[in-house]
């Protein structure tokens, strides 16, 4: 996982709950948390961490990871604005996270490891996102498109029928624009 949503995660919790908690949960995780936004981190520091946010505040991990979801989609938009006012809709936004900002991700980040999406947009306002990741974060993905959907102040909800924590090899996410 990069640096930079360490970044986002130390903000998240430091704003929650102070610097001297995020220090506690460095140290019980014996991690230095210094993270540079474009190196790769294992995976397993970012769920040590997540797991012992989880303990410390009595939150959910599923519900933690979807919270920081939402903020790290703010993160992540402050960092690289132009990917944000490219598209003036959700939709366009959503549309455009596969085959624009990824391409453009990939040219900023070595090896970013990203997930992959397929969408069928639905006549009905609705747009289907096919989730693909060797990390099953597709909470995160819930997160990340209600970030979205809060920068452009459009209301949605987010169906999640078939999922990879289910025994899929994909996970669909039905975003509906109300
Ligand atoms: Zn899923």
């Amino acid at each position: 996982m990069k640096g930079v949503v360490f970044n986002v995660l130390e903000e998240m919790v430091i704003e929650q709950c102070g610097m001297l908690a995020w220090n506690e949960i460095l140290e019980s995780q014996a991690l230095e948390g210094i993270y540079t936004a474009g190196e790769s981190y294992p995976d397993s520091d970012l769920f040590g961490l997540v797991d012992c946010i989880s303990k410390q505040t009595g939150i959910p991990a599923e519900t933690l990871v979807g919270a920081f979801g939402e903020r790290l989609f703010k993160g992540l938009a402050d960092r690289n604005p132009m990917f944000i006012d490219a598209e003036s809709t959700l939709k366009g936004f959503l549309k455009s996270v596969h085959d624009v900002i990824h391409i453009e991700v990939r040219k900023l980040y070595e090896n970013p490891n990203l997930p992959d999406f397929e969408y069928e947009d639905g006549a009905d306002d609705t747009l289907l996102m096919r989730y693909r990741s060797p990390r099953k974060l597709c909470i995160l993905a819930e997160g990340l498109i209600r970030g979205a959907a809060s920068h452009y102040d459009t209301q949605i909800t987010i169906d999640h029928p078939v999922c990879m924590h289910k025994g899929s090899d994909h996970c669909d996410l039905i975003v509906k624009f109300l």
